[in-house]
């Protein structure tokens, strides 16, 4: 039986399912096709090859191993090795990693196995070793995981705006952004566990210790799949260390208690003196216990040249990130007031999630590369604590006032900052402020549309902003807090701006893009569910790059790709499939071609617009106008009853928010837009310019070349991106009559003001890209 399937999955036919209406799945790929010569294609592919030989070798290798358990805890592999050689040779032992309790032992073949299994018993080290032929597995490909849980990747970008599409109003799609994006029950369960667990571990090592949590983790704004900040507090430790290493009595000193005393001989605390030891020497040892001790933990690594140093660890079974700091008392403090002003108001938790995940949407926040100009998701979460703060009435008290309201008990000073907040959120008046979420979303982008971000410092100590003259000569942290183009000061480390890598480039953007969502927010189509099933309300203000796309055409800084026909054959009305096509081109050539980092922010709207393309463009027209009508004058009541003349359909679609668009975060990491001949002609010998040119057009060819540009910048690599942009593709309008419209502009926006090399960059690729993308239209055809 097993002969056969074995020989029957050779040929692929036995992982080959049929399905309905011709199609085919292949189980082994999780690969769905339409038809028999693309089943055809794809068993013939890289990937089918590739997995069904590692399926062939795992198979083997599970019929000439062994299951191996009952021996210390401890054991190394090379005892268990030794032991079985007795038998013929051992070709691998792989140790149970995270507890050492078993081990699978692969032997040369099947007849030392035979021998293993004939022996009635085995002992190691005076222990009864139990010996098992290896349990048959069926073998299965895993896709690769996407970052984040589970529950994440289950809300891709359609099921999000089919979600909010189905709520009644704005008001019931914004708490519903909450329920969608907040831990599940097992995620908080989960984190839980994990922090009792550091808990124990660090009590081991760190007498005292305690581990807190801060961050989105608990501070009201969980968003699954967040990462896991973690602070180890060592204040007990050190203290007790100082104690026990006391003159006079080196043991039981004066206020350290015996629990603390009954451990110190195990202690980790030997090989160190903390009250001496630099934060990256603790760190160093933080990581030692996570990567040795801390079960189900990987990927450890202590990065200490960061602002904070921190240790970045994951959990491998949930795919959880997490980072432990040492010196970060202020972010317990700030994440307690986060925490506070969700309790406070319920509208806190719906606005921040909108407005995060609209900049994230629009790349104005989040920090995917580590480090450049983006507002950071506290950043961002504290300017709109700040906007309810100066609403009238306020919704949220200013810092100040919650100092005020604390008891004396709950005065806390954290590095000469003063961080006393009341622990109840009971002792706070309710706000009688009234507003619907709706319209706060809608004033908050009013507030900083215009807003003179360079020109006074924002201030949720005192819930106002502070004009720049007057804060530069009245205050004692003035020349301490680093001014830019965007000042928000952290209301308890004061002299600290938690905006300052925010450059010009960005605050303008940022201002531009609160202008075009305080735009739409005045439309009838933000106001008002569609009665037509159109998109409406939140969903059209996620999209990213809705107010960019003017801007970088006006700097230019736009490539139209060519229409490709004749990849594509007939083009009818598969415009959605057409963009994706193109899209996957674009994204592989800065990513496999051109060895960018290449992070897709969003994809269009799926069904919506798998509709045909003139149908699309309807849509877009009828949304486009709602849009100018409720910018307008004019009031209309219906949105059925708009009207426009056909003649400016095309122009509307392109123009218009609701067009279909990607748009992708990138980084490029090498010079690869210089010498490139060069490397070509090394590469290939001196050859004809004519060859040369036609070799150009090959993807591996080019592929290399980036390669060698990479290794012969350095074997290092470089420290960090050279230049970070974002690239947003769209259908564009040429405005022609009533022809299929199939230009792709791909409209580029630099992360800060566009360097020389990110001009030279941008010029390279204006001949490169449409001339790659062609090449992997022709080679996917
Ligand atoms: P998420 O992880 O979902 O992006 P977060 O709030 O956890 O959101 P992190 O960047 O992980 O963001 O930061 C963790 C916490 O560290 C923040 O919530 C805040 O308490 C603190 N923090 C982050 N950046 C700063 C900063 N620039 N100044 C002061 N505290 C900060
Ligand atoms: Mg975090």
């Amino acid at each position: 039986m097993r002969v056969e399937s074995v020989r029957m999955a050779d040929s692929g036919l036995g992982d080959v399912e049929s399905l309905p209406r011709g199609g085919f799945r292949c189980r082994l790929c999780h690969v769905t096709v339409a038809n028999k010569p693309s089943l055809d294609d794809h068993l013939r592919g890289k990937k089918h090859q590739r997995l069904e030989n590692l399926r062939n070798v795992r198979q083997a290798q599970e019929l000439r191993s062994v299951f191996v358990s009952g021996f210390h805890k401890g054991t190394p592999a090379s005892e268990l090795s030794e032991y079985f050689q007795a038998y013929g040779e051992v070709v691998n032992v792989v140790m149970d990693k995270d507890k050492g309790v078993y081990a699978i032992v692969e032997l040369q073949n099947e007849e030392v196995l035979e021998k293993v299994l004939a022996q009635p018993q085995h002992s190691l080290g005076g222990q009864k070793l139990r010996v098992k032929p290896r349990e048959k597995k069926d073998f299965k490909y895993t896709p690769p995981r996407k970052q984040g849980s589970a529950r994440q990747g289950q809300l891709n970008p359609e099921k999000l705006a089919q979600k909010l599409c189905e709520a009644d109003d704005v008001d019931a799609q914004m708490p519903l952004m909450v329920q969608l994006f907040e831990f599940s029950e097992s995620e908080r369960r989960l984190r839980d566990l994990l922090v009792t667990l550091f808990q124990e571990v660090f009590l081991e090592f760190f007498p005292g210790s305690a581990i807190l949590p801060f961050g989105s983790s608990v501070n009201g704004f969980d968003v699954s799949g967040c990462d896991l900040d973690l602070f180890l507090d060592l204040e007990k430790t050190k203290s007790f260390q100082a104690s026990a290493k006391g003159p006079n009595e080196p043991q039981a000193q004066e206020g350290a208690s015996p629990e603390l005393d009954s451990r110190s001989e195990d202690s980790i605390l030997s090989d160190i003196d903390l009250a001496s030891a630099t934060v990256p020497e603790v760190l160093e040892l933080v990581a030692t216990v996570l990567q040795k001790c801390v079960p189900g933990v990987h990927n450890v690594q202590a990065v200490l040249n960061a602002r904070r140093p921190v240790v970045k660890f994951c959990h491998k079974e949930s795919g959880l990130r997490g980072d432990i700091s040492i010196n970060n008392r202020l972010a317990i403090c700030n994440t307690r007031f986060l925490q506070l002003c969700t309790e406070v108001d319920e509208r806190v938790r719906p606005l921040v999630y909108v407005v995060r995940h609209w900049a994230k949407q629009q790349a104005l926040a989040g920090n995917p590369f580590g480090g450049g100009p983006l507002l950071n998701n506290y950043a961002l979460t504290l300017l709109v604590l700040f906007f309810l703060q100066t609403r009238n009435p306020p919704i949220l008290p200013t810092v100040a006032h919650l100092r005020e309201l604390s008891e004396d008990e709950e005065r806390t000073v954290v590095d000469g900052w003063d961080c006393s907040l009341p622990k109840d959120p009971a002792c706070l008046e309710p706000s009688g402020n009234a507003e619907t979420l709706c319209s706060l979303l809608s004033e908050f982008f009013r507030l900083f549309e215009d807003y003179n971000f360079a020109g006074c410092v924002i201030s949720l100590r005192e819930g106002r902003q502070l004009p720049l003259p007057g804060f530069l000569s009245s205050c004692d942290m003035a020349g301490r807090l680093k001014l830019g183009p965007f000042n928000l000061q952290d209301p308890f480390e004061q002299s600290h701006n938690v905006a300052a890598n925010v450059n010009e480039k960005m605050a303008l953007r940022f201002q531009r893009c609160c202008r075009a969502a305080a735009k739409y927010c005045r439309s009838l189509q933000y106001q008002r569910k569609s009665s037509k099933g159109k998109i409406w309300g939140l969903v059209r203000l996620f999209q990213p790059g809705a107010s960019e796309a003017e801007a970088p055409m006006a700097e230019g800084l736009v490539i139209y790709l060519p229409k490709f026909h004749e990849q594509l054959g007939q083009v009818g009305d598969l415009s959605h499939l057409w963009f994706q096509k193109v899209c996957t081109g674009v994204a592989f050539v800065l990513r496999d071609v051109l060895k960018c980092s290449c992070v897709e922010t969003w994809q269009g709207l799926g069904e919506e617009q798998e509709a045909s393309g003139t149908k699309q463009k309807e849509e877009g027209l009828e949304a486009k106008s709602e849009h100018m009508v409720a910018g307008a004058k004019h009031p209309i009541n219906e949105e059925e009853d708009t009207v426009s003349p056909p003649a400016k359909r095309l122009r509307a679609d392109a123009l218009l928010p609701g067009g279909e668009r990607t748009t992708w975060n990138c980084a490029a990491w090498h010079r690869v837009w210089l010498g490139r001949r060069r490397v070509r002609r090394q590469l290939h010998g001196p050859e004809p310019d004519s060859q040369q040119q036609q070799k150009a057009g090959s993807l591996e060819l080019e592929a290399k070349v980036s390669d060698v540009i990479a290794q012969q910048e350095g074997e290092a690599g470089p420290a960090g991106p050279l230049l970070q942009f974002t690239v947003c593709a769209q259908f564009a309008s040429t405005g022609a009559s009533d022809e299929q419209d199939t230009h792709i502009s791909l409209s580029f926006a630099p992360a800060s003001e566009p360097s020389a090399a990110f001009q030279e960059f941008f010029h390279f690729l204006q001949g490169f890209l449409p001339r790659m993308v062609e090449q992997h239209l022709a080679n996917s055809a």
